[in-house]
């Protein structure tokens, strides 16, 4: 569609895919433009500003030269070129500039002319954009220590709050009553001992679970100086069981491998239904059967699992961490600091009452700091920590965004939790 402008420059009108997306078949098909006509060149673009959500390019191809301009309105794409051709279709120097955008910097490119858009951004706050020019004009993106940014580039989506928040409050160990420690019993007959690993498996392929791995201790008595492969030490603790109740406790251990294997490790995954969270209720019921002798063990570990093959050799070392387990349960807080421009949503974590340092995510169901581990309280902080997590640590909200952030994520979450508000 043609319209004439008071600056008698033809103005064009794209209309952009769901989300503000442009494939390179589809402005061919918006356009008219059913093949791209042989003898037409990429374009070489330049950046010459980008003021009032107008972005001017020069482009020069077969040695002809045009400032192009681009604006998104809503979901479309209006352009005008200096050639100012007359006719219903996009002149062939405004094509070929979209072209070229496209193959180079890919179908999210418009997305980012949005108002409140990256690209009006990255020109308000330079410091907390990067700027390229290339023969494709510009492109920007966001300095990497605002790691998810809400609204503009968040790294996983934002989840529904109040869908969170709705999740049945169901507990990972209450660790109130401890069963009677037995020292041996993670001893066997022939001198070799039990470790019990954490099992973490990768990037949130599935959620942990505990694997009993045989080895030798150290003269000091206080660790394993070597370990026998995953499927040796099932056979041999499955022949030297030591009493019923042990028996019983690595017969849970084993469930709880088979039921984490159906299922994926992020619990963000897909669609909030308290229904899909029904599922975890047989994990988490053998976690809070296992965990209380889990507590009483002096051989224990972290262990990566990178893929279910790795669990057909010895646990190799760079994998391994000797931690300890807690009974202490983390109280979740969150913190929003004033940066100015932009604020910071960010974990915080309590444990027996202390503000807890150096904590690691990245752990579903739990929280780890230094050599400790300890069990999140309910699904909803699993959740939510996953999500931090997930997000790099934190989430970055420009103030353009902070209504909506308010009204999605700090108002539902301020029903639950604590929010604490600082200037930095
Ligand atoms: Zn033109």
């Amino acid at each position: 569609m043609k319209r004439g402008s008071k600056n008698n420059l033809s103005t064009y009108c794209v209309a952009l895919q769901k989300g503000g997306r442009l494939s390179t078949d589809e402005l061919q098909k918006r356009t008219g433009y059913l093949t791209f006509r042989s003898g037409w060149s990429n374009s070489s673009l330049k950046f010459l500003s980008f003021e009032k959500n107008i972005l001017t390019l020069r482009t020069t191809s077969d040695d002809e030269t045009y400032v192009v301009q681009l604006r998104r309105k809503q979901n479309q794409l209006f352009l005008t070129c200096s050639c100012n051709k007359t006719g219903q279709q996009i002149c062939k120097h405004a094509y070929c500039a979209l072209d070229t955008i496209l193959w180079k910097n890919g179908q999210d490119y418009f997305k980012k002319l949005h108002p409140s858009g990256m690209m009006e951004l990255a020109f308000r706050y330079p410091m907390l954009f990067d700027k390229q020019e290339t023969e494709s004009g510009i492109t920007v993106t966001i300095r990497p220590e605002l790691k998810s940014v809400f609204y503009l580039s968040p790294k996983i989506k934002t989840p529904d709050i109040n869908a969170i928040i709705n999740l049945p409050d169901t507990g990972l160990p209450s660790c109130q009553e401890l069963p009677e420690l037995d020292s041996k019993f993670c001893r066997l007959p022939d001198g070799k001992a039990i470790a019990y690993m954490l099992v973490i498996p990768y990037r949130y392929e599935h959620l942990p679970s505990i694997i009993p791995v045989t080895g030798t201790p150290t003269v000091k008595d206080n660790a394993l100086k070597s370990f026998d492969s995953f499927q040796s030490s099932l056979k041999t603790i499955s022949r030297q069981f030591q009493s019923p109740k042990q028996g019983q406790f690595h017969e849970e251990c084993f469930e709880l491998y088979r039921q984490i294997e159906r299922l994926p490790g992020a619990l963000l995954e897909g669609k909030l239904y308290a229904k899909k969270f029904e599922s975890l209720s047989p994990i988490l019921k053998l976690w809070r059967s296992i965990y209380p002798y889990l507590l009483g063990q002096p051989f224990f570990y972290s262990y990566i699992l990178l893929g279910p093959k790795a669990l057909r050799t010895k646990p190799r070392r760079n994998y391994l961490q000797q931690i300890f387990l807690s009974a202490a349960i983390p109280v979740i807080s969150f913190l929003l600091s004033d940066k100015g421009d932009h604020f910071r949503f960010s974990l915080q974590v309590h444990i027996d009452g202390k503000q807890a340092q150096n904590i690691e995510t990245g752990i579903p169901l739990f929280i780890k700091m230094d050599d400790f581990v300890f069990p999140l309280g309910s699904l909803r902080d699993a959740c939510l920590v996953e999500w931090i997590d997930r997000s790099g640590g934190w989430i970055t909200i420009f103030k353009e965004h902070f209504s909506l952030f308010e009204k999605e994520v700090l108002t539902p979450l301020q029903t639950c939790y604590t929010v604490s508000f600082v200037k930095q």
